[in-house]
């Protein structure tokens, strides 16, 4: 915190939030997904090989996609720094694809492709899928309308989904500026590159250097770009896709669910002089 010190001349001007696991419950969408994926895959792939060919093994294929996403299919959570926790889609579609190729030597890439077509791309009804990780309305109606901030979202997730489950929950309208991992815009590289949180803050009309900019998330990888972008705070939210013990590395807080925000950012906001 000191290193922001002396350097603030307003009061805090924008949080942003990350999504998974951050203002949606991250294992509730994320491992119904996981499971439902590869099972989607190998029944494809069964489907391919009904006599059951030896280079297919579901129960390979299986193991191989949870290793190689970091899922842990018996405490059903994504493993903390792996890419299921932080990795946009379109890296998480290549490492399953990768692993299902090493998982079934020989077979051929197109067979992989039609699996992964018919596994991945298949119609997923995300809002069902999303929990919100508290009353997110109430939050964001006193961030705008008492503490007079902005808000804005930040997730490696894709753009549409992101827009439906945010309007699910009555409060896109409230949101200033939402970057997603496909779009909108043109490609920025993935977290922890501060690049996704400078774009933000250019849409919002914020300064990073001279405003207060906070970011919320549930990862390393949210605290590090929170870090790279100079945000005056980083606030790590358990509950989500991270140990406390990975957490407390990077963030400068650590509070147990968005229910403690309202409080710390007060907190921060009435005695800046103090913690900046
Ligand atoms: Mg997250």
């Amino acid at each position: 915190m000191a290193r922001a010190k002396a350097r603030r001349e307003s009061e805090i001007s924008l949080v942003i939030f990350d999504k998974d696991g951050t203002l949606i419950h991250f294992d509730e969408m994320w491992s119904g997904w996981m499971e439902q994926t590869v099972d989607a895959i190998n029944d494809a792939l069964r489907g391919r090989f009904p006599l059951g060919d030896v280079a297919v093994d579901s129960a390979k294929v299986k193991a191989a996609i949870f290793d190689a996403m970091g899922y842990d299919p018996v405490a059903r959570k994504a493993v903390s720094k792996k890419p299921l926790a932080c990795a946009p889609m379109p890296l998480l579609r290549q490492v399953t694809a990768d692993a299902v190729a090493g998982a079934c030597p020989g077979l051929d890439a197109a067979v992989i492709e039609t699996a992964m077509v018919k596994g991945w791309d298949r119609e997923v009804d995300w809002v069902a899928l999303a929990h919100p990780r508290g009353d997110l309305r109430a939050l964001f109606l006193w961030l705008r309308t008492e503490l007079k901030v902005k808000i804005a979202v930040c997730t490696t997730d894709d753009y549409e989904p992101t827009i439906q489950t945010l309007k699910a929950f009555n409060v896109l309208e409230l949101v200033e500026v939402v970057v997603c991992g496909d779009k909108p815009g043109p490609p920025l590289p993935p977290k922890p590159s501060p690049e996704q949180l400078q774009h933000i803050c250019r849409k919002a009309g914020v300064d990073l250097n001279r405003d207060g900019v906070v970011m919320v998330g549930d990862t390393v990888t949210d605290m590090k770009m929170g870090q790279g972008a100079n945000c005056v705070m980083n606030i790590g939210v358990l509950g989500g896709a991270s140990t406390v013990e990975d957490l407390s590395e990077e963030a400068d807080v650590i509070i147990p669910d968005l229910d403690h925000l309202p409080k710390l950012l007060s907190r921060i906001s009435d005695n800046r002089e103090t913690w900046l």
